[in-house]
């Protein structure tokens, strides 16, 4: 029988999940069924549970259910742990394994871009998508890695987990002056059509701007980002293809060239 997956999020339809690992198995060869499911709001684990029962090898897990799933595996790895979210889960001998492969797919398209070696980088947001990054840049040695939240005291919460003397928490209101190498946006005030309270003086041409939201638009922080006269800005969507890979290498042992996918995606997208 071949190989089941899935992607459970609520709402799901939009998700490019199954079309990214579909690419990524044709390319490998190797066979499986990846689908989505929505799940009830309340019935994130009824739904994984039954996926599982039923004979399915794994899942994706996003919004709202990382938390949920975090809970609900019976072994996590570290950066799970860390995270306090799942986005990766499979079966094994002992039962079900939860992971988080956001900060590893945010770092490797990073890494395609800039260094992050000795960098100062501000991470915008304490939401699921911060939470599941720190660990992973902090691996990567920056300089400095500020967390910034519109209510501090989440960020500082978040910043009391990992215990890094290059690590410091704000709030939004307190960026005036500062400058960063690199500007993360894990907020979801993209997905809103908002942009975020930031000082102008948080841009230079030569800062890194990128923004965890993707779509056909330039999204509202990139705007943000242009206006005040930066030339490298990225969305999120090598983040999406890089975290789907590190996924499927831990599923099925093989790693899958991520660019060709990245690259028929945007296509599909009408983005460059
Ligand atoms: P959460 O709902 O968990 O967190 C939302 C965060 O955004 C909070 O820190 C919240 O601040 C902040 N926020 C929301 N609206 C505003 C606003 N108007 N002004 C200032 N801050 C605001 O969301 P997630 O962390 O799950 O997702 C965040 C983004 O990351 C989304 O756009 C999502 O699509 C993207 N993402 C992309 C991935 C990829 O692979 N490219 C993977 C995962 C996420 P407060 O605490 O004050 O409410």
């Amino acid at each position: 029988m071949t190989d089941r997956y899935a992607v459970i999020g609520n709402p799901i339809a939009h998700s490019k999940s199954p079309a990214i690992h579909a690419a990524f198995a044709l390319q490998t060869g190797q066979k499986l069924n990846y689908t989505r499911l929505e799940a009830p709001l309340d019935g994130f684990s009824d739904c994984a549970a039954e996926f599982l029962a039923m004979g399915g090898k794994g899942c994706n897990v996003t919004v709202p259910f990382k938390e949920e799933a975090y809970r609900f595996a019976n072994r996590l790895s570290a950066r799970a742990e860390l995270a306090g979210a799942v986005n990766t889960l499979w079966l094994d001998d002992d039962g079900l394994v939860g992971d988080n492969t956001d900060g590893a797919g945010l770092c490797r398209d990073l890494l395609r871009h800039t260094e992050l070696r000795g960098k100062r980088i501000l991470l915008l947001g304490a939401g699921g998508a911060a939470r599941g990054v720190i660990a992973p840049l902090l691996a990567e040695k920056p300089a400095r890695l500020l967390l910034a939240n519109r209510s501090a005291d989440k960020a500082t919460q978040l910043a009391e987990r990992f215990s890094a003397a290059n690590l410091q928490a704000t709030g939004l209101d307190a960026l005036a002056g500062q400058a960063f190498d690199l500007v993360i946006n894990a907020t979801s005030a993209s997905l809103a059509g908002q942009q975020l309270p930031l000082p102008p003086s948080l841009w230079r041409l030569e800062t890194v701007a990128y923004d965890m939201m993707y779509g056909k638009e330039e999204t509202p922080f990139l705007a943000q980002a242009a206006a005040g006269g930066v030339a490298m800005r990225l969305d999120g969507l090598g983040m999406l293809v890089e975290q789907a890979a590190e996924a499927f290498y831990l599923w099925r042992g093989v790693r899958p060239e991520t660019q060709p996918v990245l690259t028929e995606l945007r296509a599909a997208l009408g983005t460059h």
